[in-house]
């Protein structure tokens, strides 16, 4: 070893003793024939002190060429400081340098290694070495393995088998779109990415493997958004002779244990709520829960989803145009917010008309402290009326009602965005508080206009709820899955299903899905083939690993928890990735590139 000690490790106690210390130059400042410099690794900083006269000639020297982020090692006793410095965990001692050494230089670094650093997120990004070197960074990557090391203790412990599935694959339809590999010994053929090893585990039941979990990399070429990478990890899971409530328990207390190791919370147990329920509700399938806020229909001529029953209600009567045109009027009750100025109220009315929200206008009714009731829509409705919203609501006096109308659908994602503003704006959304969800019975199938056919909300090897069945054959579209998610402050931290085992069942499937015979059998006769051989009813879920972190870590983007990760349009900056290869390349390829 080049050093006896770390950075972070030196205290009181240790006075008196020598030590070797390796690491980054940090700050030096030369003043008086006094030379200090913070040295900085892994651990921490520790202070190293030379002094003109009493540390020999040729230290001081060298100390006198180091610049910024030069790697040194030095050696001296350790002293108790004159000025202690309480923010730092070293800051009771200093290193009185006998010899020092310079391992390697730097050139200036294009930013500052510090928490608050001058560096934009390009040039963090380029030089993500340098980036990773800075604490706040760091500890996010050692938060990100303690998580892992934390997820495979708990999985261990209750007899679950990692087992490392290929990347090399082909095409399986998770939704998103494939990144391919071509191959050379196989001309005109490619492999795929794994989107999942949503087959290969349900394979491995097949196999007995009965409890099997991989903390696994999985590729999804989508466009990009602050959450999303093209390529992300899972903790990916699966057992047999399982029932959903079995996955919901065992994958519950994986999460529990999370929050205790690390965050030091019991959590209470997870609420669950139906995906109905949810979109009802909240408008989202993965509501923040840490607020309330729940919508209520004042109007509604929906029919409510599986039991055909007409969900019918009027409160807005029929003399305001924009409203009688509706499908559904609904609205939210911001607590404490008829405070809020005209000019906010505009603000409010600006956010939702945004193209990528899309209402067409907001109506709103301050419930005065002094029991009036005023609305932007005064002209068309009497105080009685607003009164009996108020009631439906439960607004009280100082709060303030939020009311969009338009098609169900639609008005119920444009509340659930501009709930989630509210929420924002009125400070209940604390990065602290953590509000669990279990989200369940997911429709199994999602109709998709655009090419007119079905496509699996989960993935094809959902099962249908066993009640659902006969559905299947008469309103596909009302049969509910034996699907779940796990969302955490609205942050959908991971899904999974119980799966089909049953052959002829999942034939049904795929041709509901438009598969022909033919491409069901090309596609997926591996998995048809292994579930003749006694497959065991099975079912598993993936949780985002990296969202994972983000959310113990506080924070919105997924990218602080990867070592290196790609920027928004899927590039890997520092290593310029992806580029264009050689012609040579492209021809032992068989890949033919246009010229200009
Ligand atoms: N493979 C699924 C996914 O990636 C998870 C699962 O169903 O277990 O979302």
């Amino acid at each position: 070893m080049l050093r006896t000690n770390n950075c972070g490790e030196l205290r009181m106690a240790h006075i008196g003793a020598q030590a070797t210390l390796c690491g980054w130059v940090q700050t030096i400042r030369d003043k008086g024939g006094i030379i200090w410099i913070d040295l900085r690794d892994r651990y921490g900083v520790t202070q190293l002190i030379l002094e003109e006269g009493k540390t020999d000639e040729k230290s001081i020297q060298i100390a006198r060429q180091l610049g910024r982020e030069f790697v040194v090692k030095a050696t001296g006793n350790i002293a108790e400081r004159s000025a202690k410095n309480d923010k730092m965990p070293t800051g009771d001692i200093e290193i009185r340098v006998s010899s020092l050494q310079i391992l390697n230089t730097s050139e200036v670094p294009p930013f500052k290694i510090e928490d608050e650093t001058d560096g934009g997120d390009e040039i963090r990004m380029k030089y993500r070495y340098l980036d990773l070197r800075r604490n706040i960074v760091r500890k996010n990557l050692e938060l990100r393995h303690k998580m892992a090391r934390f997820t495979r203790n708990y999985l261990d412990n209750l007899d679950f088998i990692e087992v490392e599935t290929p990347v090399l694959i082909k095409s399986t339809p998770e939704g998103a779109r494939d990144f391919v590999v071509p191959s050379r010994m196989n001309e005109g053929q490619f492999y795929a990415l794994p989107q999942s090893p949503q087959t290969f585990k349900q394979l491995l039941m097949v196999a007995g493997f009965d409890k099997y979990y991989q903390i696994v990399k999985c590729f999804r070429d989508e466009d990009l958004r602050a959450d999303r990478q093209p390529e992300f990890t899972q903790i990916d899971c699966e057992m047999s002779f399982i029932e959903q409530e079995d996955i919901l328990n065992t994958f519950e207390g994986l999460t529990k244990h999370l929050f205790k190791q690390i965050k030091n919370l019991d959590l209470a147990d997870f609420p669950r709520m139906t995906y109905a329920e949810a979109m009802r509700t909240y408008g989202n399938d993965k509501p923040d829960t840490r607020f309330e806020m729940k919508f209520v229909e004042l109007k509604s001529n929906e029919i409510v989803l599986r039991t055909s029953e007409k969900h019918i209600s009027n409160l807005v009567g029929d003399t305001f145009p924009v409203f009688n045109d509706a499908e559904m009027v609904v609205g939210i009750c911001a607590k404490n917010a008829a405070n809020y100025t005209r000019k906010q109220l505009d603000e409010l009315t600006e956010f939702v008309k945004k193209p990528q929200i899309g209402a067409k206008g907001l109506v709103y009714v301050r419930y005065n402290e002094d029991g009036t009731l005023k609305s932007s829509v005064d002209k068309f409705f009497s105080e009685d009326v607003l009164k009996n919203w108020a009631e439906k609501m439960n607004a009280q006096k100082g709060d303030l009602m939020l009311i969009l109308s338009g098609e169900a659908n639609k008005v119920r994602k444009q509340l659930s965005e501009l709930r989630l503003e509210m929420g924002s704006q009125l400070g209940l959304r604390d990065k602290n508080t953590f509000s669990t969800l279990w989200v369940i019975d997911f429709p199994l199938l999602d109709w998709d206009e655009e090419s007119k056919r079905f496509h699996a909300m989960h993935h094809p090897f959902t099962s249908p709820k066993p009640e659902d069945l006969e559905l299947l054959q008469t309103n596909p579209a009302l049969v509910r899955a034996n699907a779940y998610d796990l969302v955490i402050n609205g942050v959908e931290v991971g899904g999974g299903s119980i799966r089909i085992f049953d052959k002829d069942l999942q034939a049904k499937m795929f041709a509901l899905l438009g598969f022909s015979k033919e491409d069901a059998e090309s596609q997926f006769g591996f998995l048809m083939n292994a579930f003749k051989y006694g497959a065991p009813p099975h079912g598993g879920i993936a949780f985002g690993f990296d969202r994972l972190c983000s959310l113990f870590g506080g924070a919105d983007s997924i990218r602080d928890f990867i070592a290196f990760p790609k920027n928004n349009a899927g590039r890997d900056v520092m290593i310029d990735s992806p580029s264009v290869i050689s012609d040579e390349q492209l021809k032992e390829l068989s890949i033919l590139v246009k010229k200009n």
